[in-house]
């Protein structure tokens, strides 16, 4: 019956970065959801605002290497995200974590980190040696690797080839919401290759890889970055 919850409680908001690309956070807009109502049951839904940048400014400024005016633009963000009530926030990009250390000191809200997120999943399969796909932001700098040695994970990246096919496919189709299976064999071939190197998973650690590799395309265990950090979010948001 309408008005009538199994469940009266009061959940703490997520503040979202999103707009990195729309097509990743929309995903977590439906993921914090669905998760609110896995948990507590329908009509709950997930407490949240999600302030969205425009993608190609931040595309532009991330290649051209303009870090410091990016950094600039996620503190404005989180300070919105802050303004409208969030008491978290979660950056829906792998790649703009490189960002975590300006944000914590221009900020006091906790944000909740994308590699602890895939840290957490991966402690539950056992995981240790892990392969890495993302941006070539991603896999090349150690702002997510590091994070992810620190809870004990070994981490391996493709060939510089393949490296530069995955950053290309994430930027020229991926974040254009174009998920072919040209590259998805691509993809696949890379994962066989990092299994090949001992991986025991691989970390889509890009937001919109997801949206082309499923479960059942990879032969490895994939860790869902979006997923895991949606879930992780509305753990947060449901914990005391
Ligand atoms: N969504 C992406 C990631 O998880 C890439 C887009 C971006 O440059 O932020 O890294």
């Amino acid at each position: 019956m309408v008005g009538q919850y199994k469940e009266v409680r009061v959940l703490r908001i997520i503040g979202l970065i999103g707009g990195m690309s729309w097509e990743s956070s929309s995903e977590y807009y439906r993921r914090v959801n669905m998760e609110v109502k896995r948990r507590l049951g329908s009509p709950h839904s997930c407490h949240c605002v999600l302030y969205s940048v425009e993608f190609a400014r931040m595309q532009t400024l991330q290649h051209a290497g303009h870090w410091d005016t990016l950094a600039e633009t996620m503190i404005d963000a989180a300070h919105s995200l802050e303004r409208a009530g969030a008491q978290c926030i979660v950056i829906c990009s792998n790649t703009m974590h490189q960002l975590v250390p300006d944000l914590e000191q221009a900020i006091s809200l906790p944000i909740l980190h994308i590699g602890d997120a895939a840290a957490q999943f991966l402690r539950g399969i056992d995981a240790e040696t892990v392969g890495l796909l993302g941006t070539r932001f991603t896999m090349e700098r150690p702002f997510l690797r590091q994070r992810l040695e620190s809870h004990g994970l070994r981490v391996k990246v493709p060939s510089e080839q393949q490296r530069h096919m995955v950053h290309r496919v994430i930027y020229e189709e991926l974040v254009d919401g174009r998920f072919l299976e040209d590259s998805r064999r691509q993809f696949q071939a890379v994962i066989a290759d990092l299994a090949t190197a001992g991986c025991q998973a691989v970390i889509l650690g890009c937001t919109e890889i997801p949206l082309l590799i499923k479960p059942e395309d990879s032969c490895l265990p994939i860790v869902d970055t979006t997923g895991v950090h949606a879930r992780a979010a509305v753990e947060w948001a449901l914990s005391e």
